[in-house]
């Protein structure tokens, strides 16, 4: 009844300032919250730094028993509990580099009722022998952090995870919670169902990051774009993400040199000097971190201001939680995006190498992303959209279009029925790099042979260098004019298409970006 959800939520509220000084939850943490001191089973998405934490934190210092969390990474756990205990809440963990004694120990609090909050990592929990122990203890609910590694659709699948399926059978009095930030609605079916959740309630949050300015940018020099980043950022917190760890170790170098305090991090490194770099970065060591993709998940670092893309992410999604690592404390903060054609052939490459199992899949991913980059709508908008949630704040202020960075070509429509003419006359049945070396008239042995010299669009943007071209037909396909398919990424005409070659229709078409970038951003209130 209504009056009981107030007492669970009025006593949640209680815990919450209390234990952690806090006025207020968050809308969706209150709901979330709701449902596990009810015992209702739920799928939990919010962005990185959205509050997933207090969702089954305070819950567990209302609930009778003990609530088990289960989370992937050791050191992440370590903090949480950590941090918990100076709080003063009865937290504890058992993992791998704990001794004998100190897991004895923390079995016999557990007997005695002594701890509320359990952090395992899965492949632990899972062992024969926690599970028996843990059935004769009274359990409240397990949570299930980073739960996306259950689903075989998310981007960072994990075996160890698929055996928590068998939570619901061994515990039927305890509810399951799964969290997560990876937003798409395949993902959060998949975990309801890998985990056996029962009709669970599914809560999605705001994927829109009011106080992260977004800039993608073409790249030309890397090292100076980044460093003009850094620039306005000395002595704080940033992340510079790199595709490769060649171009990790070459960035960070690259920027010791150029004085800045800066350390790598890949999984080429040993665990110690891994370790040893992200601690510096946490504890405030060194300034800036330069990574792979393997830096991140789990990472509690309030005041980053800046994360910078050094090359494109291979997914809109792992974009959303990599420049999510920016601001978390809700303070204005920068996401510069250096993007370049190359970059998706360099993953398409790095596709083929691996198992092609989800090549497709993977392909339409990249594709999304690249037209992110070359798109002219608001980011805020497109990366919220994308996730399919409304936005509908008419001038963000906080992204480079909405800025007014963008160089608008003068005759965008004339200069688009030119590239699409040339997609015609190529019978759709070319690529991008083909199709704009026909328009600045290359002398490529292909062309020649193909006779496609001959066409009447031939050398049509001769004036142009092959990257301005290049940018428009990405920006063509991105705004829904052209389409690539098939194996070999053709392109041709959508419906939209055809009828801008007839002159119905709007297009933006931009030069490269005028500005790399200022402090400005929307007020995160
Ligand atoms: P996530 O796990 O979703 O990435 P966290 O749980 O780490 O996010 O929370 C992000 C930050 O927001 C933390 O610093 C946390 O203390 C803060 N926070 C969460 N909920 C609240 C709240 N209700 N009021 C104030 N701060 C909050």
């Amino acid at each position: 009844t209504e009056l009981e959800k107030n007492g669970s939520i009025g006593r949640a509220r209680q815990v919450l300032g209390r234990v952690w000084g806090f006025d207020e939850f968050r809308p969706l943490q209150e709901e979330a919250v709701t449902d596990v001191i009810e015992g209702r089973d739920s799928v939990v998405v919010l962005p990185t730094g959205g509050g997933k934490s207090l969702c089954y934190q305070v819950p567990a210092l209302v609930r009778e028993g003990m609530a088990v969390v289960v989370s992937p990474l050791i050191s992440l756990m370590k903090d949480q509990v950590d941090s918990l205990v100076s709080n003063g809440v009865a937290a504890a963990l058992v993992n791998s580099t704990q001794s004998e004694e100190q897991k004895r120990d923390t079995a016999a609090r557990i007997r005695k009722g002594e701890i509320d909050l359990l952090y395992l990592a899965p492949e632990r929990l899972l062992t024969n022998r926690t599970l028996d122990f843990l059935t004769t203890v009274p359990i409240s609910f397990f949570a299930i952090d980073e739960a996306h590694c259950v689903s075989n659709w998310g981007h960072d699948f994990r075996p160890e995870y698929r055996g928590l399926r068998a939570l619901k059978q061994r515990f039927p009095d305890a509810s399951v919670h799964a969290f997560t930030a990876t937003a798409s609605e395949r993902v959060r079916d998949d975990i309801a169902e890998q985990l056996n959740l029962e009709s669970p309630s599914v809560l999605v949050g705001s994927f829109d990051r009011p106080n992260l300015t977004y800039r993608m940018i073409r790249r030309d020099n890397a090292l100076r774009q980044i460093m003009n980043v850094i620039d306005q950022h000395r002595g704080e917190s940033g992340v510079v993400y790199c595709i490769t760890r060649k171009e990790v170790e070459q960035t960070a170098a690259a920027l010791a040199a150029e004085g800045i305090s800066a350390l790598p991090y890949h999984a080429g490194l040993d665990d110690q000097t891994r370790q040893d770099n992200q601690d510096a970065f946490i504890r405030e060591k060194v300034d800036v971190i330069v990574a792979t993709v393997a830096f991140g998940m789990g990472i509690d670092k309030s005041n980053v201001r800046f994360v910078i893309h050094a090359g494109m992410p291979k997914s809109i999604e792992h974009y959303q939680q990599e420049s999510g690592r920016a601001g978390r404390d809700g303070l204005a903060s920068q996401c510069i995006l250096l993007y370049s054609g190359g970059d998706l052939m360099t993953w398409k490459r790095i596709l083929e190498m691996g198992d092609r199992s989800n090549f497709d899949e993977a392909m339409q991913n990249i594709n999304a992303m690249s037209d992110l980059c070359t798109g002219v709508k608001c980011r805020h908008a497109a990366i919220v959209n994308y996730f399919g949630q409304e936005f509908d704040v008419e001038n963000c202020n906080a992204c480079d279009v909405c800025l007014g960075e963008l160089d608008t070509v003068e005759d965008p429509i004339t200069l688009s029925q030119k590239i699409l003419s040339c997609v015609v006359r190529l019978k759709e049945r070319y690529g991008v790099a083909y199709t704009v070396k026909v328009l600045t008239g290359s002398r490529d042995a292909k062309i020649m042979e193909a006779g496609h010299d001959q066409l009447s669009t031939y050398n049509l943007l001769g004036d142009e260098s092959a990257s301005s071209v290049r940018t428009w037909v990405e920006q063509l396909v991105s705004q829904g004019f052209l389409e690539r398919y098939g194996e070999y990424n053709v392109l041709r005409l959508t419906s939209e298409g055809r009828d801008l070659l007839q002159r119905k229709g709007t297009v933006t078409l931009t030069r490269s970006t005028k500005s790399s970038g200022g402090r400005s951003s929307r007020s995160p209130v």
